[in-house]
């Protein structure tokens, strides 16, 4: 028989095929955010609990200074940003949200660490350190 279950973490409702002659425990995609939703329930349709397997990770981030795509993981709400380190540059990113990571925006917020020594480096006047007494 069919029964409606409600997504624990958006909130989305959907109708699930149960079966009706023992105890089972049912896998599913959640409709609205993705999530997957282990369900526990009796022969009688009661649903014992709903429980949030895995949600899928937002792929396609691309690092806007060395272009690495990245995942990112675990996000909480429909929609909201959320700060990280690019794993291949270490360039701080900011990724915005909507639709539970079907749009997503990413932008750069400070250059790698590695990026700006050098960029220090080069600007260091070398005479001015050596000083000209010898
Ligand atoms: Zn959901
Ligand atoms: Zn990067």
């Amino acid at each position: 028989m069919d029964g409606t279950i409600q997504c624990p973490r958006c909130g989305e409702t959907m109708s699930v095929e149960f079966n009706d002659l023992e105890d089972d425990f049912l896998d599913v995609e959640c409709d609205g955010c993705g999530a997957r939703l282990g369900i526990n329930y009796t022969a009688t349709i009661e649903l014992e609990d709903i429980e949030v397997l895995s949600v899928p990770i937002i792929a396609n981030i691309i690092c806007s200074y060395c272009n690495t795509d990245n995942d990112f993981e675990e996000i909480e709400e429909k929609a909201g940003s959320e700060q990280f380190e690019c794993e291949n540059c270490g360039a701080l990113l900011e990724v915005n949200w909507t639709d539970w990571g079907e749009k997503v925006s990413v932008d750069l917020l400070e250059e790698p660490e590695e990026n700006r020594m050098a960029q220090e480096w080069e600007d260091y006047d070398g005479d001015r350190f050596w000083g000209d007494e010898i």
